[in-house]
Protein backbone atom coordinates (compact mmCIF):
# COMPACT_ATOMS: atom_id res chain seq x y z
CA UNK A 1 0.00 0.00 0.00
CA UNK A 2 1.29 3.62 -1.00
CA UNK A 3 1.92 5.54 1.87
CA UNK A 4 0.73 9.24 2.20
CA UNK A 5 2.99 12.09 3.37
CA UNK A 6 6.02 11.74 1.89
CA UNK A 7 7.72 13.66 -0.89
CA UNK A 8 10.82 13.38 -3.15
CA UNK A 9 14.26 14.33 -1.96
CA UNK A 10 17.54 13.71 -4.78
CA UNK A 11 17.58 10.26 -4.97
CA UNK A 12 15.69 9.23 -1.82
CA UNK A 13 12.12 10.03 -0.36
CA UNK A 14 11.15 12.11 2.55
CA UNK A 15 8.52 11.08 4.92
CA UNK A 16 6.51 13.96 6.29
CA UNK A 17 4.24 11.57 8.28
CA UNK A 18 6.10 12.62 11.67
CA UNK A 19 8.50 14.89 12.89
CA UNK A 20 11.64 12.64 12.33
CA UNK A 21 11.41 13.35 8.63
CA UNK A 22 13.16 10.65 7.74
CA UNK A 23 15.35 10.80 4.33
CA UNK A 24 14.85 7.29 2.93
CA UNK A 25 17.04 5.82 -0.22
CA UNK A 26 15.81 2.96 -2.23
CA UNK A 27 14.92 -0.09 -0.28
CA UNK A 28 15.59 1.55 3.40
CA UNK A 29 13.13 2.11 6.38
CA UNK A 30 12.15 4.95 8.68
CA UNK A 31 12.97 4.93 11.86
CA UNK A 32 9.73 2.99 12.53
CA UNK A 33 10.67 0.42 10.33
CA UNK A 34 6.80 0.20 9.32
CA UNK A 35 7.64 2.64 5.94
CA UNK A 36 9.65 1.51 3.13
CA UNK A 37 11.33 3.40 0.17
CA UNK A 38 10.60 0.76 -2.85
CA UNK A 39 11.20 1.63 -5.95
CA UNK A 40 11.38 5.39 -5.09
CA UNK A 41 7.65 4.60 -3.88
CA UNK A 42 7.00 4.92 -0.21
CA UNK A 43 5.08 2.08 1.02
CA UNK A 44 2.89 1.37 4.38
CA UNK A 45 3.90 -2.11 5.33
CA UNK A 46 1.75 -2.10 8.41
CA UNK A 47 -1.37 -1.44 6.36
CA UNK A 48 -3.89 -4.02 7.53
CA UNK A 49 -1.39 -5.83 10.13
CA UNK A 50 -3.13 -6.80 13.48
CA UNK A 51 -1.07 -8.09 15.88
CA UNK A 52 -3.74 -8.26 18.49
CA UNK A 53 -7.28 -7.03 19.25
CA UNK A 54 -9.68 -7.12 22.02
CA UNK A 55 -13.09 -5.75 23.48
CA UNK A 56 -11.59 -3.37 26.14
CA UNK A 57 -13.16 -1.21 28.85
CA UNK A 58 -12.87 2.49 27.74
CA UNK A 59 -11.45 2.61 30.80
CA UNK A 60 -8.49 0.68 30.18
CA UNK A 61 -7.12 3.06 27.10
CA UNK A 62 -7.39 4.58 30.00
CA UNK A 63 -10.38 7.49 28.65
CA UNK A 64 -12.10 8.11 32.30
CA UNK A 65 -14.44 10.77 30.69
CA UNK A 66 -15.64 9.57 27.56
CA UNK A 67 -18.55 6.91 27.67
CA UNK A 68 -17.99 5.28 30.69
CA UNK A 69 -18.49 1.96 31.63
CA UNK A 70 -18.45 1.54 27.77
CA UNK A 71 -16.96 -0.99 25.39
CA UNK A 72 -14.38 -0.05 22.58
CA UNK A 73 -13.01 -2.92 20.26
CA UNK A 74 -9.73 -2.27 20.09
CA UNK A 75 -6.86 -3.42 17.29
CA UNK A 76 -2.83 -2.82 17.39
CA UNK A 77 -0.44 -3.23 14.72
CA UNK A 78 3.67 -3.44 15.30
CA UNK A 79 6.25 -0.48 15.49
CA UNK A 80 6.78 2.53 16.95
CA UNK A 81 8.19 6.11 15.89
CA UNK A 82 9.39 6.71 19.39
CA UNK A 83 11.72 4.17 20.83
CA UNK A 84 11.38 4.21 24.94
CA UNK A 85 13.71 2.11 26.75
CA UNK A 86 10.67 1.60 29.55
CA UNK A 87 8.32 0.88 26.60
CA UNK A 88 5.50 -1.27 28.95
CA UNK A 89 4.36 -2.80 25.64
CA UNK A 90 7.69 -3.15 23.95
CA UNK A 91 6.71 -6.69 22.64
CA UNK A 92 4.38 -5.06 19.95
CA UNK A 93 5.55 -1.36 20.26
CA UNK A 94 9.31 -2.34 19.12
CA UNK A 95 8.69 -5.32 17.36
CA UNK A 96 8.52 -3.94 13.29
CA UNK A 97 5.83 -5.22 10.25
CA UNK A 98 9.09 -6.33 8.32
CA UNK A 99 10.30 -8.77 10.72
CA UNK A 100 7.42 -10.36 11.65
CA UNK A 101 6.07 -13.62 9.95
CA UNK A 102 4.22 -12.89 7.27
CA UNK A 103 0.47 -12.07 8.83
CA UNK A 104 -3.18 -12.22 7.26
CA UNK A 105 -3.74 -8.25 6.42
CA UNK A 106 -7.26 -7.28 7.51
CA UNK A 107 -9.22 -4.68 4.93
CA UNK A 108 -10.72 -1.52 6.78
CA UNK A 109 -14.26 -3.12 5.88
CA UNK A 110 -13.70 -6.35 8.31
CA UNK A 111 -12.56 -4.40 11.19
CA UNK A 112 -15.84 -2.07 10.96
CA UNK A 113 -17.92 -5.06 9.94
CA UNK A 114 -16.34 -6.71 13.32
CA UNK A 115 -16.60 -4.06 15.46
CA UNK A 116 -20.07 -3.52 14.61
CA UNK A 117 -21.42 -7.33 15.52
CA UNK A 118 -19.77 -7.27 18.89
CA UNK A 119 -22.30 -6.83 21.14
CA UNK A 120 -22.22 -3.77 23.45
CA UNK A 121 -19.67 -2.46 21.29
CA UNK A 122 -19.34 1.41 20.95
CA UNK A 123 -16.54 1.72 18.51
CA UNK A 124 -13.10 1.36 17.88
CA UNK A 125 -9.68 2.52 19.22
CA UNK A 126 -6.57 2.36 17.84
CA UNK A 127 -3.88 1.46 20.40
CA UNK A 128 -1.46 -1.15 21.87
CA UNK A 129 1.06 0.02 19.35
CA UNK A 130 1.58 3.67 18.03
CA UNK A 131 -1.20 3.32 15.53
CA UNK A 132 -0.86 6.95 13.34
CA UNK A 133 2.76 4.81 11.81
CA UNK A 134 -0.22 2.85 10.27
CA UNK A 135 -2.00 5.84 9.41
CA UNK A 136 -3.49 4.66 5.59
CA UNK A 137 -5.40 2.13 7.50
CA UNK A 138 -6.28 3.76 10.40
CA UNK A 139 -7.85 6.50 8.34
CA UNK A 140 -9.33 4.47 6.04
CA UNK A 141 -10.67 2.25 8.82
CA UNK A 142 -11.73 5.54 10.98
CA UNK A 143 -13.54 6.85 7.97
CA UNK A 144 -15.82 3.77 7.22
CA UNK A 145 -16.75 3.29 11.14
CA UNK A 146 -17.34 6.90 11.14
CA UNK A 147 -19.63 6.80 8.78
CA UNK A 148 -21.63 3.12 10.11
CA UNK A 149 -21.91 5.03 13.19
CA UNK A 150 -19.08 4.00 15.16
CA UNK A 151 -17.15 5.93 17.49
CA UNK A 152 -12.84 6.39 16.65
CA UNK A 153 -10.31 6.29 20.01
CA UNK A 154 -6.47 6.67 19.39
CA UNK A 155 -4.20 5.92 22.22
CA UNK A 156 -1.03 7.61 20.77
CA UNK A 157 2.47 9.02 21.92
CA UNK A 158 1.09 12.42 20.00
CA UNK A 159 4.50 12.18 17.70
CA UNK A 160 2.77 13.39 14.41
CA UNK A 161 3.37 16.29 11.82
CA UNK A 162 0.31 18.88 12.04
CA UNK A 163 -0.95 18.09 8.25
CA UNK A 164 -2.11 14.71 9.30
CA UNK A 165 -2.73 14.65 12.12
CA UNK A 166 -5.71 17.19 11.12
CA UNK A 167 -6.55 14.58 8.50
CA UNK A 168 -7.16 12.24 11.33
CA UNK A 169 -9.13 14.58 14.08
CA UNK A 170 -12.14 15.07 10.83
CA UNK A 171 -12.91 11.35 12.15
CA UNK A 172 -11.35 10.84 15.25
CA UNK A 173 -13.55 11.10 18.51
CA UNK A 174 -11.37 11.41 21.32
CA UNK A 175 -7.49 10.59 22.34
CA UNK A 176 -5.60 9.65 24.98
CA UNK A 177 -2.28 11.27 24.42
CA UNK A 178 1.36 10.01 26.03
CA UNK A 179 3.09 13.04 27.63
CA UNK A 180 5.96 11.69 28.68
CA UNK A 181 8.13 14.32 30.41
CA UNK A 182 8.03 18.24 30.17
CA UNK A 183 11.96 18.50 29.40
CA UNK A 184 12.97 18.34 26.12
CA UNK A 185 16.57 16.12 27.09
CA UNK A 186 13.90 13.57 28.56
CA UNK A 187 12.43 12.95 25.19
CA UNK A 188 15.60 13.22 23.21
CA UNK A 189 17.75 11.40 25.07
CA UNK A 190 15.19 8.51 26.52
CA UNK A 191 12.66 8.23 23.40
CA UNK A 192 14.53 9.62 20.30
CA UNK A 193 11.73 12.29 19.44
CA UNK A 194 10.97 15.66 21.05
CA UNK A 195 8.74 17.57 22.89
CA UNK A 196 7.68 20.19 21.61
CA UNK A 197 5.75 18.51 18.54
CA UNK A 198 3.78 16.50 21.05
CA UNK A 199 2.39 20.11 22.81
CA UNK A 200 1.42 21.12 19.07
CA UNK A 201 -0.55 18.09 18.87
CA UNK A 202 -2.62 18.20 22.32
CA UNK A 203 -2.84 21.85 21.41
CA UNK A 204 -4.18 20.99 18.06
CA UNK A 205 -6.49 18.54 19.14
CA UNK A 206 -8.39 20.85 21.78
CA UNK A 207 -8.25 23.61 19.08
CA UNK A 208 -10.23 21.26 17.04
CA UNK A 209 -12.79 20.39 19.94
CA UNK A 210 -12.17 16.58 19.81
CA UNK A 211 -11.66 14.66 23.47
CA UNK A 212 -8.63 14.59 24.72
CA UNK A 213 -7.28 12.97 27.85
CA UNK A 214 -3.20 12.54 28.64
CA UNK A 215 -1.20 9.81 30.35
CA UNK A 216 1.86 10.83 32.22
CA UNK A 217 4.25 7.44 33.27
CA UNK A 218 6.30 8.31 35.88
CA UNK A 219 9.56 7.00 35.99
CA UNK A 220 11.69 7.06 39.27
CA UNK A 221 14.75 9.36 38.42
CA UNK A 222 14.15 10.16 35.12
CA UNK A 223 10.59 12.13 34.71
CA UNK A 224 9.78 12.70 38.58
CA UNK A 225 10.80 15.94 39.75
CA UNK A 226 8.14 18.16 41.41
CA UNK A 227 9.08 21.20 39.64
CA UNK A 228 9.32 19.67 36.26
CA UNK A 229 5.49 18.18 37.21
CA UNK A 230 4.37 21.93 38.09
CA UNK A 231 5.66 22.92 34.76
CA UNK A 232 3.83 20.43 33.21
CA UNK A 233 0.42 21.10 34.55
CA UNK A 234 1.09 24.61 34.47
CA UNK A 235 1.30 24.50 31.16
CA UNK A 236 -1.58 22.66 31.03
CA UNK A 237 -4.41 24.25 32.79
CA UNK A 238 -2.70 27.22 30.49
CA UNK A 239 -2.88 26.01 27.08
CA UNK A 240 -5.71 23.11 26.99
CA UNK A 241 -7.81 24.19 30.15
CA UNK A 242 -8.35 23.47 33.74
CA UNK A 243 -10.97 20.61 32.96
CA UNK A 244 -8.07 18.52 31.30
CA UNK A 245 -8.23 15.34 32.38
CA UNK A 246 -4.58 14.14 33.21
CA UNK A 247 -3.58 9.83 34.42
CA UNK A 248 -0.63 9.80 36.11
CA UNK A 249 0.38 6.25 35.85
CA UNK A 250 2.84 4.30 38.12
CA UNK A 251 5.97 2.56 35.97
CA UNK A 252 7.11 -1.03 36.46
CA UNK A 253 10.25 -2.15 35.13
CA UNK A 254 9.70 -3.34 31.74
CA UNK A 255 12.28 -3.80 28.18
CA UNK A 256 15.56 -2.47 28.96
CA UNK A 257 14.74 -0.71 32.04
CA UNK A 258 14.99 -2.16 35.53
CA UNK A 259 14.61 0.48 37.67
CA UNK A 260 12.30 -0.79 40.27
CA UNK A 261 8.64 0.56 40.16
CA UNK A 262 7.50 4.05 41.61
CA UNK A 263 7.04 4.75 45.31
CA UNK A 264 3.46 5.66 46.01
CA UNK A 265 4.19 7.92 47.97
CA UNK A 266 5.85 10.16 45.30
CA UNK A 267 3.09 9.11 42.70
CA UNK A 268 0.65 11.07 45.81
CA UNK A 269 2.88 13.46 46.02
CA UNK A 270 2.27 14.09 42.59
CA UNK A 271 -1.18 13.90 42.13
CA UNK A 272 -0.81 16.55 44.90
CA UNK A 273 0.94 19.18 42.75
CA UNK A 274 -1.34 18.50 40.06
CA UNK A 275 -4.53 18.79 41.93
CA UNK A 276 -3.81 22.27 42.30
CA UNK A 277 -4.13 22.58 38.66
CA UNK A 278 -6.17 20.13 37.44
CA UNK A 279 -9.80 19.30 38.33
CA UNK A 280 -9.63 16.17 36.99
CA UNK A 281 -6.37 13.82 38.08
CA UNK A 282 -6.11 10.08 38.44
CA UNK A 283 -3.70 7.59 39.71
CA UNK A 284 -3.18 4.62 37.28
CA UNK A 285 -1.72 0.94 37.90
CA UNK A 286 -1.99 1.14 41.12
CA UNK A 287 -4.12 -1.53 43.37
CA UNK A 288 -6.53 -0.70 46.00
CA UNK A 289 -5.72 2.88 46.00
CA UNK A 290 -8.13 5.76 47.76
CA UNK A 291 -7.48 8.66 45.87
CA UNK A 292 -7.17 9.35 42.07
CA UNK A 293 -9.96 6.91 41.44
CA UNK A 294 -13.40 8.49 41.32
CA UNK A 295 -14.50 11.58 39.58
CA UNK A 296 -15.59 14.35 41.82
CA UNK A 297 -17.57 17.03 40.76
CA UNK A 298 -15.54 20.23 40.92
CA UNK A 299 -18.40 22.64 41.80
CA UNK A 300 -20.14 20.64 44.58
CA UNK A 301 -17.72 18.02 45.31
CA UNK A 302 -20.37 14.96 44.86
CA UNK A 303 -18.55 12.09 43.77
CA UNK A 304 -19.94 11.52 40.07
CA UNK A 305 -18.31 8.00 39.29
CA UNK A 306 -17.03 5.37 41.35
CA UNK A 307 -14.14 3.22 39.87
CA UNK A 308 -12.41 -0.22 41.43
CA UNK A 309 -10.26 -1.55 38.89
CA UNK A 310 -11.91 -1.37 35.53
CA UNK A 311 -14.94 -1.50 37.15
CA UNK A 312 -17.57 1.39 36.72
CA UNK A 313 -20.64 2.66 38.44
CA UNK A 314 -22.25 6.10 37.35
CA UNK A 315 -23.38 7.79 40.94
CA UNK A 316 -24.44 10.89 40.15
CA UNK A 317 -24.75 12.09 36.68
CA UNK A 318 -27.37 13.17 34.27
CA UNK A 319 -27.80 11.81 30.82
CA UNK A 320 -26.07 14.79 29.44
CA UNK A 321 -23.05 14.05 31.62
CA UNK A 322 -23.22 16.54 34.55
CA UNK A 323 -23.41 16.38 37.97
CA UNK A 324 -26.66 15.35 38.83
CA UNK A 325 -26.45 17.09 42.37
CA UNK A 326 -25.89 21.03 41.39
CA UNK A 327 -26.14 20.53 37.23
CA UNK A 328 -21.98 21.76 36.33
CA UNK A 329 -20.61 20.36 33.64
CA UNK A 330 -20.61 18.20 31.55
CA UNK A 331 -18.37 16.69 33.20
CA UNK A 332 -17.99 13.79 30.43
CA UNK A 333 -19.16 12.82 26.99
CA UNK A 334 -21.99 10.52 27.61
S1 LIG B 1 6.46 7.88 10.18
FE1 LIG B 1 8.25 6.53 10.21
S2 LIG B 1 9.27 6.85 8.23
FE2 LIG B 1 7.83 8.54 8.51
S3 LIG B 1 9.05 10.21 9.40
FE3 LIG B 1 8.12 9.07 11.10
S4 LIG B 1 9.62 7.52 11.71
FE4 LIG B 1 10.22 8.28 9.70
Amino acid sequence: MEAKYYSKKGNGIRCNLCPHSCSIQDGRFGICKARQNQGGVLNALGYGVISSSGLDPMEKKPLYHFHPGSRIFSIGSYGCNLHCDFCQNFEISQSFPVSMPPLRSYQPSEVVEKARVLPENIGIAYTYNEPTISFEFMLETARLAKSKGLLNVAVSNGYINPAPLRELLEVLDAFNIDLKSFSDDFYRSQTGGRLKPVLKTLVTIRELGKHLEIAFLVIPGLNDSLAETKAMVSWIASNLGSNTVLHINRYYPAYKLKIPPTPEERLVELYEIAREKLAYVYLGNLHGNEVGCNTICPSCSSTVIRRNGYHTVISALTREGRCSSCGYGPIVVM
